[in-house]
């Protein structure tokens, strides 16, 4: 803290993008404050898989190694996935990807977002310039000329000369600052589950296109598929609703039984699907990251991938900035954060919406082109490399 009690940053929202980006700016040395809601609930490895996975890109995997967590995470429970094999359920043609095309050992590893969130909260809790101020929620943000005053639930005040909030899709920070957003909602439903299927995974991220939307099999470490299903809302309903012999059924069918029979499940869980994204990433001296920047379809494992790319390109502006003496919270500085980040977030929430709706389109004539285009997109088009950048979460 300066002379006049005044941190670095405050970062606003305790998940994984806001833990990396306070754990990524102290281990900077900055002097930074992390305020969460809720406290999260600790990963035990004797617990069962955590419903929630993501497939993390090597350039996240890349940053988490640089700020002391990767090896902690992947001690703990990952599964690598080395292979990624994508088909339509009404047209010929498959695409297959392998890691070892590019000489990598694995394209992405299929991590519980719990885990990630433990790993990183402990290692702020041990990083000497970090703070976690929790459960505290943020009542008010007051934009300064010199610096930013939060406001907490409880009275208590901050101050620092940069704000990130990382307080998810609902943002009330970005609604604080009167930012607003544009997108759609897809009146889909993510339905997921853990299942066992007859067949090893052969450690590759299985996905099918449906008429409804997408239904992928991420391979887990212990054997068994993480399932993301994308169904009209209604469709979402009835599945959930299922008992389970039923629900494994109607999920081996629908996966066209390409790993056998599904012979156990867990619980099932669904989530609301839309893109969203914000009209401007900055306001004074606060900026937004993560889900509260943007929100886009899971098809292709991008969300939380992408705002880690934020956290990597704030660290750098920030860092780059104090280097040249500028002040971290000035507008040119955020404005080069903004710049680098808002337009490759909108290409991707974009890019990812056009291939939902592709693969949405209904009859046949679409269906025969989505063929043609993944049959020609096998050897060397221009598609088979947007599915595959989206596949390793690059794109
Ligand atoms: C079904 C599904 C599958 C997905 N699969 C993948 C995948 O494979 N790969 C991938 O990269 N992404 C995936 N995603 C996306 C990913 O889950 C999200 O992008 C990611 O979790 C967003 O993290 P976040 O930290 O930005 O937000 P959140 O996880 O929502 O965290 C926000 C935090 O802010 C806190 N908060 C909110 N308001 C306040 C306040 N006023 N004061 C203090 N704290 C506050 C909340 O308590 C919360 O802890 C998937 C999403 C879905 C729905």
């Amino acid at each position: 803290m300066n002379r006049r009690g005044e941190l670095d940053a405050i970062v606003v929202g305790g998940g994984a993008i806001g833990a990396a980006q306070a754990l990524a700016l102290a281990r900077d040395g900055f002097e930074v404050a992390l305020v969460e809601a809720r406290a999260p609930k600790p990963w035990h490895a004797e617990d069962d898989v955590d419903l929630r996975v993501v497939a993390l890109a090597s350039d996240a995997r890349a940053l988490f190694a640089d700020i002391g967590v990767w090896s902690s995470i992947a001690d703990a429970r990952i599964g690598p996935y080395r292979r990624m094999r994508e088909w339509d359920a009404s047209a010929p043609g498959e695409l297959a990807f392998d890691a070892a095309e590019n000489g990598e050992a694995a394209l992405g590893w299929i991590i519980e977002n719990k885990l990630i969130q433990h790993a990183l909260w402990q290692a702020v809790e041990a990083e000497r310039n970090a703070r976690l101020v929790c459960p505290a929620e943020v009542a008010s943000v007051a934009n300064e000329a010199d610096g930013v005053e939060v406001t907490l639930a409880d009275g208590t005040r901050l101050r620092s000369r940069v704000v990130i909030a990382a307080d998810g899709a609902e943002s009330p920070v970005r609604a604080m600052l009167g930012i607003d957003t544009k997108g759609r909602d897809y009146a889909q439903r993510a339905l997921v589950a853990h299942v066992a299927t007859a067949r090893p995974h052969e450690d590759t991220a299985w996905q099918r296109f449906l008429p409804g939307g997408p239904l992928a099999f991420l391979p887990l470490a212990d054997g068994r598929s993480s399932i993301v299903w994308s169904l009209p809302d209604a469709e979402a309903a009835r599945i959930l609703a299922l008992d389970d012999a039923a629900f494994r059924d109607e999920l081996g069918c629908a996966f066209d039984f390409r790993l056998g029979e599904i012979t156990s499940s867990t619980a099932r869980a669904a989530f609301p699907l839309r893109m969203r994204l914000a009209d401007r990433y900055v306001t004074g001296r606060c900026v937004l990251a993560g889900d509260a920047a943007h929100v886009v379809h899971p098809l292709a494992g991008q969300g939380m991938n992408l705002g880690f790319r934020d956290v990597a390109c704030l660290r750098r502006v920030l860092r780059d900035a104090r280097e040249r003496g500028s002040d971290i919270g000035a507008a040119h500085v955020l404005r080069r954060y903004e710049r680098e980040r808002r337009s490759e977030n909108a290409l991707a929430a974009r890019g990812l919406d056009a291939i939902q709706r592709a693969f949405d389109m209904p009859g046949m004539p679409a269906a025969m082109l989505r063929g043609v285009a993944l049959a020609a997109a096998h050897h060397v088009s221009p598609l088979k490399d947007m599915l595959g950048a989206a596949a390793a979460g690059r794109l």
